[in-house]
Formats: structure tokens, C-alpha cells, sequence
């Protein structure tokens, strides 16, 4: 693929444009004006912590480097938005990191990178509420200890001392989100990540 030089036009279907016009982007969000300062990379946590590079981020993104979406580096951004508020010419990383993962997932291997939150996702469709799913409370407990699992033990009989009303939401309530959760496709956006985790439980075995 031919290398595209920053500021040469592009077409509409390229790979930052459709960033651009993704439904999640910011009006403003300033993704073709990047000129490759590397301010973002200096202050980005994740760059402490891995090989990841903001800067490089764009610069693939706008010379339409398609291969970043199978790339581990989009999953390495913690969405801390510090790239965002320091970015001289109002691009956000951050944004952009957000709408590459989304394109990952449309495609079966961002689907693998979601799969353990699934349950996140199943609870929201039960009851309306992202509680802590109970495969998670095993390490919660070792990570915050005893004082943790009494409250989620007691939480119930706590609230009542405190005299606040029940967390969980009406029936009607519950009705409206599921209806809401079938008509924009969330439902079926989850079975198809819960399609391939079944097919990558399967190829473990
Ligand atoms: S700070 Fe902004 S202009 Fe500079 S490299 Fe990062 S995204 Fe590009
Ligand atoms: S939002 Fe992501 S890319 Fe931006 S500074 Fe934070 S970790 Fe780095």
C-alpha cells in the first residue's frame, strides 16, 4: 500500500474519513488536522505502560493503515482523555481509539477482545442495572477484602438501615429498556459476541 503524506487529500471512503463521519465523532474532532506534534504521546499513561504510541495511532489512521484494527494497540488506550485536552489542534485520540475498537468489533476479532464483559451487557439486559457480575466477585473480594464482602452480603439489610429505596428498577421501567435494547440492536449485538466466544470455547477444547 502506498504511504499517504500527511495533508495529500483523501477519499471519502478512507479509513480517517470514516472516522470522521462515524456517528460517535465529535463534530469538531480535529483527526485531519494532526500534525504529528507527539504532544498526546507525551502525556499518555498508556505509553508508560506498553509500546503504544498515540502519535503513531494517527499517523496510521491517516495514512489509511487498515491493519490497526487487528492491532493490539487500540486495546492498550484507557480512555483517560489527558491526549484530548492537550492536542493543539483539537484531535482526541481518545475518540478515535473509541471508534477503531467499535470497527474492530463489528468485524469476529474485536468480538474476542469484548467477550469476557459479556456479562456486563446481561445483567444490563436482565434487570436494567450494570451490577457486578458474580464471575468478577471472586477477585473484587481480593482486591478490596473483607470490609467489600460483608456490604455485598448485607447490602440489602444496609440500605434498609439507611432507609433507601430499592435499587432495582419498576417492572415498567425494566419493560421500556428491553424494548429500547431490542430496537437498537444491542440483543443481537450480544449474542453475535456470545456466538463467538462459544466458537473460541469450542476451538479450546
Ligand atoms: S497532539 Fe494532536 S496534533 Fe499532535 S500528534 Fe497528537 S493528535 Fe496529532
Ligand atoms: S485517552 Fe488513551 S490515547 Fe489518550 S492519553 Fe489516555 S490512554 Fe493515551
Amino acid at each position: 500500500m502506498r504511504r499517504r503524506e500527511l495533508g495529500e487529500s483523501s477519499h471519502k471512503d478512507d479509513l480517517a474519513h470514516r472516522i470522521k463521519n462515524d456517528i460517535k465523532a465529535s463534530p469538531d474532532l480535529g483527526l485531519l488536522r494532526c500534525v504529528q506534534c507527539g504532544m498526546c504521546a507525551s502525556t499518555c499513561p498508556a505509553s508508560r505502560h506498553s509500546n503504544y504510541d498515540s502519535r503513531v495511532v494517527i499517523k496510521r489512521v491517516l495514512d489509511n493503515d487498515e491493519t490497526i484494527l487487528d492491532d493490539e494497540d487500540i486495546w492498550n488506550c484507557f480512555y483517560c482523555y489527558n491526549c484530548q485536552s492537550i492536542c493543539p489542534v483539537g484531535n482526541s485520540v481518545c475518540e478515535v481509539n473509541q471508534i477503531l475498537r467499535q470497527m474492530a468489533i463489528d468485524k469476529k476479532e474485536g468480538k474476542e477482545k469484548i467477550e469476557s464483559f459479556i456479562s456486563f451487557a446481561d445483567s444490563y439486559i436482565d434487570r436494567g442495572l450494570g451490577v457486578i457480575p458474580q464471575e468478577y466477585r471472586g477477585q473484587l473480594s481480593i482486591d478490596y477484602g473483607k470490609h467489600w464482602d460483608n456490604l455485598q452480603e448485607h447490602l440489602d439489610e444496609i440500605r434498609d438501615e439507611l432507609k433507601l429505596e430499592s435499587m432495582y428498577l419498576y417492572p415498567e421501567a425494566e419493560d421500556e429498556i428491553d424494548q429500547t435494547l431490542k430496537a437498537i440492536g444491542f440483543k443481537k449485538r450480544v449474542d453475535e459476541v456470545k456466538k463467538v466466544r462459544k466458537q473460541k470455547q469450542l476451538g479450546d477444547e
